[in-house]
């Protein structure tokens, strides 16, 4: 089993909806679970609100779903110019491994479409392409999903994240980030494989020892 799991969230809050669930079972379970968010979209934030109140919400998302502050690293590319800083990306991310020592690596599926989502992705599995990776499910970006790979959820982890979700209170005008979306969304991913509750991943890289 995995040890050591290092989370890639391209914006705040990417990482607790595509695999929230599964982070706080990884942490029920004793895993050392590491977080990296690459911006917290200070451009995207309503004027009336502080620019960097995403910052204030992913350390308390990620607290509720059990990662230790010292493992959440806050990186500050401004949301939608990823592709401009392609290198300079991929030389945190190679400086994420040394630091973190991941055996498995949780980022974007390489079928999300969104500009910053896929640098991620295709720079994630540059500097990753040894270790173990899954490409969690954001349905409003995915053209498609292949459900290779599933996590069982118990009612216990989908409401951490259901909860985690609730500190980005500065998002909550998002359609899917509601309560009964996140909820049904485990729930078509649990009856796919007969469980009440799962999260759903494409299988990039996995190397069993
Ligand atoms: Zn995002």
């Amino acid at each position: 089993m995995k040890k050591r799991v290092l989370v890639l969230a391209p914006h705040t809050d990417d990482g607790e909806f595509g695999c929230g669930g599964t982070i706080a079972k990884l942490i029920a379970e004793q895993t050392e679970v590491f977080y990296a968010a690459f911006s917290v979209c200070e451009l995207s934030i309503p004027s009336h609100l502080p620019k960097n109140i995403l910052e204030t919400e992913v350390k308390n998302a990620t607290s509720v779903l059990g990662i230790r502050n010292e493992n959440l690293k806050i990186f500050h590319y401004e949301v939608r110019t990823f592709q401009s800083f392609r290198q300079q990306i991929l030389d945190d991310l190679v400086n994420l491994k040394t630091e973190t020592r991941p055996d498995l690596v949780l980022m974007p599926s390489p079928h999300d479409i969104h500009q910053d989502h896929s640098t991620i992705g295709l720079e994630g599995i540059r500097a990753f392409k040894q270790i173990s990776i899954l490409g969690y499910e954001l349905p409003w970006n995915n053209l498609t999903f292949h459900t290779q790979s599933f996590v069982f959820l118990k009612e216990e982890h989908l409401n951490k994240k259901i909860e985690a979700l609730r500190c980005y209170e500065s998002q909550s005008d998002r359609v899917y980030a509601n309560e009964s979306f996140i909820r049904s969304l485990a729930i078509t991913r649990g009856t796919q494989i007969g469980v009440p509750y799962a999260e759903a991943f494409e299988v990039i890289r996995w190397i069993i020892e």
